[in-house]
């Protein structure tokens, strides 16, 4: 079962999670006019590592745990790789930076 991100990264995005996933599919993206990182559930390997890196405590280790979140994730997945295929991949942001689009530009 894959792990989820869930609602309390919506806006925060230490991208600490990001940085230690060994197969990269933790995707940053805009939801709700806020920064918010998803796990791709097909590509997740379930391995755990991302977990306690989180400091907010924003990730959980199964859709079960908060399945409105594990939909979420799984339907941004699609286009936040969509996104990322036509523009490249990009830089997560560090937490209380203004709210930005995936492209960097500032959300008006
Ligand atoms: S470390 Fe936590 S708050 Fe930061 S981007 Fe990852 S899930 Fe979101
Ligand atoms: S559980 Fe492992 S593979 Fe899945 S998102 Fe976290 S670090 Fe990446």
């Amino acid at each position: 079962m894959p792990y989820v991100i869930v609602e309390k990264c919506l806006g925060e995005q230490y991208a600490a999670c990001v940085d230690v996933c060994p197969v990269e599919c933790i995707h940053p993206i805009d939801y709700e006019g806020k920064p918010f990182m998803i796990i791709d559930p097909e590509v997740c390997i379930d391995c755990g590592v991302c977990l306690p890196e989180c400091p907010i405590g924003a990730i959980v280790a199964s859709p079960a745990e908060d399945p409105a979140w594990a939909e979420i994730n799984k339907n941004l997945a699609a286009q936040a790789k969509e996104w990322e295929a036509q523009h490249g991949k990009v830089t997560p942001r560090p937490p209380n930076d203004p709210p930005r689009r995936p492209d960097n530009k500032l959300v008006k």
